[in-house]
């Protein structure tokens, strides 16, 4: 029997896994999907956000303040990609002036402090981001805005966590879930018992909710569309946010920490089954929207769109709180601003929810820090002969575009939570994250995963059960 059960590993879950992992807890993660972090958490805009923009007083603008204080010091522990790029909320008329001047107001009620929050004029705008489209008159400008990259964020807190004792089973769906004097969670493959349940299912939130209580809250998913430009375009500086409108943040226009830019999201109630589409014309709103405040967009320079969807609450707040029935959390309706919040709500939920039900005795094991990644792309040329001569796979570069080398992949491969398929790979080291999109690596990449995970290739899969990339060998060639 275990301690916890966490039923969904992205950010939410990957979070308060490492937390527990503090604590002499038996806990485990079950996750649907062949691997982790494969739904809101791999598909949002990876910002930092300040904490300007949720109303006062609500969960999200807590966690949000508390979450973005945290981020740096988490990102070193875990080695996660962390960039510290600022952003600006951007007003084109005197109605989108008062708006930021009220946003301004409400970053300062949150916990901004006065040097992290301030309003600029078009000539300083201008100076710190040479592409703003003329219509700009002023901006709110928020230094502490950042660029995280969101799969390595969940992927790191798990590992760390397996590192330090959570266990995690993939491909486990939980289906019911029973109350006796624990609970007895019973997915489409197994069934485990726990004393206390964390359901962090993102968008399946009211559903995983229903197999035990009745949840005063609906989640509802609305989907956000995006493009991504290629690494070689070198558009903003930081982070531009529209004047924000009934809909939310807006189209933002986001500088990634691998040198891609993002437009988008778009923001639209969809059905479950539309989360991950993208639409012709979800993407033309997004190059209506953007050009009030970015010009100069190279749109051939476009290497994919992708799509995906928040876990938008009836409540308009996260839901993070224990349910009438005791013992089984709920954190739900984890929408924007979670990625940020995650670090600070794992913390509550962990000191103060799970905390209640067990004697917290301190892991005395506990290692905060992961094993560093070796990226070679960031290595100087010292740096990467001496790496080099201690593994030479270190020098067999297998994606082109992104400059990954052989070595990368076969760690990410042999790691606790480790990658077991292409997108797998893609999502820890961005092998066939460039401008190819794996068009050259992928067979490669194939070859990897089948040697490390000692599996055939035909069995190697794309991202999920039934993916598989390879048929059948041809022209003889051996197993
Ligand atoms: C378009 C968009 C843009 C965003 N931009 C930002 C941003 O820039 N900054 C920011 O801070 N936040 C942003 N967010 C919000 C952020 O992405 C989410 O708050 C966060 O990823 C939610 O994480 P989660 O773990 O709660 O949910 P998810 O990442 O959705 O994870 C839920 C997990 O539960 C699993 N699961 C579901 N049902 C079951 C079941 N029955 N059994 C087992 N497993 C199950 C799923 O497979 C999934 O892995 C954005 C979100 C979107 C969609």
């Amino acid at each position: 029997m275990y301690d916890v059960i966490i039923i969904g590993s992205g950010i939410s879950g990957a979070t308060i896994a490492r937390e527990l992992s503090r604590f002499q807890l038996k806990t485990i993660i079950l996750e649907k999907e062949y691997d982790v972090a494969m739904e809101a958490t791999m598909a949002n805009s990876a910002i930092v956000h300040s904490g300007h923009d949720p109303i006062p007083g609500t969960l999200k603008a807590k966690f949000n303040i508390l979450g973005n204080r945290m981020y740096k010091q988490m990102s070193e522990e875990l080695d996660i990609p962390y960039m510290a790029c600022g952003g600006m909320v951007t007003a084109i008329n005197e109605d989108q002036v008062h708006l930021i001047e009220e946003l301004y107001e409400r970053a300062l009620i949150n916990g901004l402090r006065s040097d992290e929050v301030k309003i600029i004029d078009q000539e300083t705008v201008r100076s710190l981001e040479p592409n703003i489209a003329d219509g700009v008159i002023k901006a709110l400008h928020l230094p502490t805005t950042a660029v995280t990259f969101p799969w390595e964020a969940a992927i790191a807190n798990i590992e760390n966590a397996m590192d330090n004792g959570v266990e995690l089973a993939l491909e486990n769906k939980v289906i019911k879930i029973e109350k006796l004097d624990r609970f007895v969670v019973t997915t489409d493959k197994s069934v485990y018992e726990a004393k206390v349940v964390i359901n962090a299912t993102g968008v399946y939130g009211t559903d995983v909710a229903k197999l035990v209580t009745n949840p005063h809250f609906e989640i509802r998913p609305r989907r956000g569309e995006y493009y991504v430009l290629d690494k070689d375009v070198r558009l903003v500086n930081s982070v531009i946010y529209p004047a924000p409108s009934e809909k939310g943040k807006g189209v933002i226009v986001t500088p990634q920490y691998h040198g891609n830019t993002l437009l988008g999201p778009t923001s639209e109630y969809v059905a479950f089954s539309e989360i991950s589409k993208t639409t012709a014309s979800g993407l033309e709103y997004i190059k209506e929207n953007v050009a009030q405040t970015v010009q100069n967009i190279p749109y051939h320079k476009i290497v994919r769109s992708f799509a995906g969807g928040r876990a938008t609450s009836s409540t308009e707040d996260f839901v993070i709180e224990e349910s009438e029935v005791k013992g089984f959390i709920n954190v739900c309706g984890i929408e924007s601003p979670g990625l940020t919040a995650a670090p600070a709500f794992a913390k509550y939920v962990v000191e103060e929810l799970v905390s209640v039900h067990f004697e917290m005795k301190p892991n005395t094991d506990y290692n905060p820090r992961r094993r560093k990644v070796l990226r070679t792309n960031e290595l100087t040329f010292d740096e990467l002969n001496n790496s080099f001569h201690d593994n030479q796979k270190y020098g067999r570069i297998i994606c082109r575009c992104e400059k990954i080398t052989e070595g990368e992949i076969v760690d990410a491969i042999n790691r606790n939570c480790g990658a077991r398929s292409v997108v797998g790979v893609k999502n820890r080291v961005r092998a066939g994250a460039g401008r190819c999109q794996g068009g050259f690596c992928q067979s490669e990449v194939i070859n990897i995963l089948a040697r490390e995970l000692k599996v055939d290739k035909l069995d190697i899969v794309y991202n999920k059960a039934g993916s598989n990339i390879l048929k059948e060998t041809t022209k003889g060639e051996q197993k």
